[in-house]
């Protein structure tokens, strides 16, 4: 039974086909257990998305079926992302959307990293 309500995983979404290399993205971390790229659609100078590299949905099916090494390589990953933009000493933000009522839009779990401006209050 899928966890996040968001059904089963889709083996043809966008970020599926950016992981097999049938869709170009801007690659900023490729390693073992996690794919970074650059949002398309970027929202602040520094916007990029980190990807675990098995078939998750969400953060809730992530956390529930992932095996430890993927969850450590995962984690790992975006704090090389955020050393590697030079976000470490002004500071970042990390964001994941999860499900209907936070507007995820492709279900494959991900976590948006911000940074690159100050990015003024939490949005509810
Ligand atoms: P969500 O709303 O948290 O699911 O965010 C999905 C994100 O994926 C959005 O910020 C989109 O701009 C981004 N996105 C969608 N398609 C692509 C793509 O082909 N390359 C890079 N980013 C994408």
């Amino acid at each position: 039974m899928p966890v996040s309500g968001l059904g089963a995983y889709d083996p043809d979404n966008v970020f599926a086909r950016i992981l097999r290399g049938e869709i170009p993205s801007r690659t900023v971390l490729d390693t073992e257990h996690a794919l970074a790229f650059h949002d398309i659609a970027p929202h602040a100078p520094h916007h990029v998305l980190v990807i675990p590299k098995g078939a998750y949905v969400s953060w809730a099916d992530f956390a529930a079926r992932a095996t430890d090494a993927e969850i450590a390589g995962f984690v790992r990953a975006v704090g090389q992302v955020a050393q590697q933009l030079g976000l470490e000493e002004a500071g970042y933000r990390l964001l994941s959307n999860m499900g209907a009522h936070a507007g995820q839009e492709v279900p494959h779990f991900h976590v948006h990293l911000f940074g690159g401006r100050p990015l003024g209050p939490m949005l509810t």
